[in-house]
């Protein structure tokens, strides 16, 4: 494609963005296709001569459209969302059109020095101390991988990375909310899923602070090391908040990494009024927080912050004698702090999100989701047929059908029908959960542009849709 064609093409796309922005809520916000059929559409052979880049375009409407979920849709309240906005997706054009490959500092300096200055900001916006560096990784889930290697160098003085796990005595703690990506790390990374321990939690779903110990000590006794515990800001069931003070003083303890996973909920650490989530933040050693998440920032960003950056690197770094380059020592190499070497320039979708909303706009933005949550809770609330499940902390509300006359068994199976059949209706977007055993039904108010229109009426229609499907 010449030029011409591109600046040509590239006025089409950035059209057709705007418009699916605009048009977004007209779609079925769960995609309405069957397995295979996306497939089929597909030719079997790759077309052997050029094609036309407008067939490209019909083809997405014709084809790729319909297997499409809006996750950008105000009514998507499924998982947790995967925000864009504006100033982020124009930085992606950017970030695509430059192609820099950031491993090291000399790839492109200003990607490295721009991602050191994006971690300095986020840092202080996010009420951490000094001490703390911070690096962009792909996912929350490479992140907990990152801080559980870490913690096991650390824990062996740096010698699995030397010689291999020799014992299968290493332990890390979760609650048994935390997310699975805790287990994937352990599994990954030599220490076994039998290794991972997981504490019991209270009735607002935090970790039982004095379960932990108990644990920990138990494990001492019988010749294990405990070498990390990951704690949650924010479970993904119901958003539950570990108590990091009891815990850090548990880890300090026991001289354990105490890592915290605050994928969805780091972001309301943008509030003063959320703060009262890391007291006991002299106890951290690492945090994630997802700003693909909740920062209105495109998958994939993920914000990870170390108080002790020389071990995260000393866990990471290998040189090649092709990677040996004069200024090393001077900067950042980001490539030493975690498993990919090839990185993308993601600082830059930062510095524009961060720049054209503002701390205050994005504040802002953060209250009004956390406000409609609440809005959310106190309808359910207003429903005698209607139950809360959990606390609502932010932006999820946690919720189930519960009409007179059913066992705890009929309720789980009535809870289910009713969520394919919200799905179904292609009106909004939610998933579930299961707490206490219960089927719940989880709503995440937390999509870039939700208002409170949305809310009403998917209430309306989950009201509706509850009581005509009994
Ligand atoms: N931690 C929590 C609490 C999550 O909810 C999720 C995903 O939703 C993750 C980790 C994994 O995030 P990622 O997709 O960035 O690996």
């Amino acid at each position: 494609m010449k030029t011409d064609d591109f600046r040509k093409h590239a006025g089409e796309v950035v059209e057709w963005m705007a418009s699916y922005m605009e048009r977004v809520e007209e779609f079925p916000v769960k995609s309405q296709t069957t397995p295979g059929e996306i497939f089929s559409k597909i030719p079997d052979k790759a077309p052997l001569k050029s094609e036309p880049f407008e067939q490209l375009m019909k083809d997405l409407d014709a084809i790729i459209m319909p297997g499409i979920s809006h996750w950008q849709s105000p009514n998507f309240y499924a998982y947790f969302p995967a925000n864009v906005s504006p100033p982020s997706i124009l930085a992606e054009m950017i970030i695509s059109t430059l192609g820099a490959q950031c491993m090291i500092w000399e790839t492109s300096p200003a990607a490295a020095e721009l991602e050191e200055k994006m971690m300095i900001w986020l840092r202080d916006m996010i009420g951490l101390p000094a001490q703390f560096e911070g690096v962009i990784q792909d996912s929350a889930s490479n992140s907990t991988l990152a801080a559980i290697l870490t913690a096991r160098e650390k824990a062996t003085a740096f010698d699995v990375n030397e010689n291999g796990v020799q014992s299968s005595a290493l332990r890390v703690y979760c609650s048994s909310q935390a997310h699975s990506s805790v287990e994937k790390a352990v599994k990954i990374c030599g220490i076994g899923r039998k290794n991972l321990v997981k504490i019991p939690v209270k009735d607002d779903y935090s970790m039982d602070a004095a379960k932990l110990e108990e644990a920990i000590a138990n494990d001492i006794k019988q010749g294990f090391l405990p070498i990390c515990v990951v704690a949650a800001l924010g479970t993904t069931g119901a958003t539950a908040v570990d108590p990091i003070r009891a815990i850090g003083e548990i880890c300090r303890k026991y001289e354990i990494h105490l890592h915290v996973d605050a994928a969805m909920l780091g972001a309301a650490l943008l509030l003063p009024e959320f703060r009262w989530m890391i007291d006991g933040k002299e106890y951290i050693d690492s945090l994630v927080f997802n700003a693909h998440k909740w920062m209105f920032t495109n998958f994939d960003c993920s914000i990870y912050f170390v108080r002790d950056a020389a071990s995260l690197i000393k866990t990471f770094e290998i040189l090649p004698e092709y990677l040996k380059t004069r200024t090393r020592g001077q900067v950042n190499d980001y490539r030493d702090w975690g498993v990919p070497l090839g990185r993308r320039f993601r600082a830059l979708k930062l510095w524009s999100v961060i720049r054209c909303y503002g701390v205050e706009g994005l504040q802002e933005k953060i209250r009004e989701h956390i406000n409609l949550s609440k809005r959310l809770a106190d309808m359910i609330a207003a429903e005698p047929d209607f139950e809360l499940l959990a606390p609502v902390v932010a932006s999820v509300v946690c919720f189930r059908y519960k009409p007179a006359g059913y066992d705890e068994a009929a309720l789980n199976r009535l809870n289910e029908k009713l969520n394919h059949a919200l799905n179904d209706s292609g009106k909004l977007y939610l998933t579930h959960t299961t707490l206490n055993g219960n089927y719940t039904l989880r709503m995440v108010t937390a999509q870039t542009n939700v208002a409170l229109n949305h809310i009403q009426e998917a209430w309306s229609l989950i009201m509706q849709t509850a009581r005509s499907i009994i």
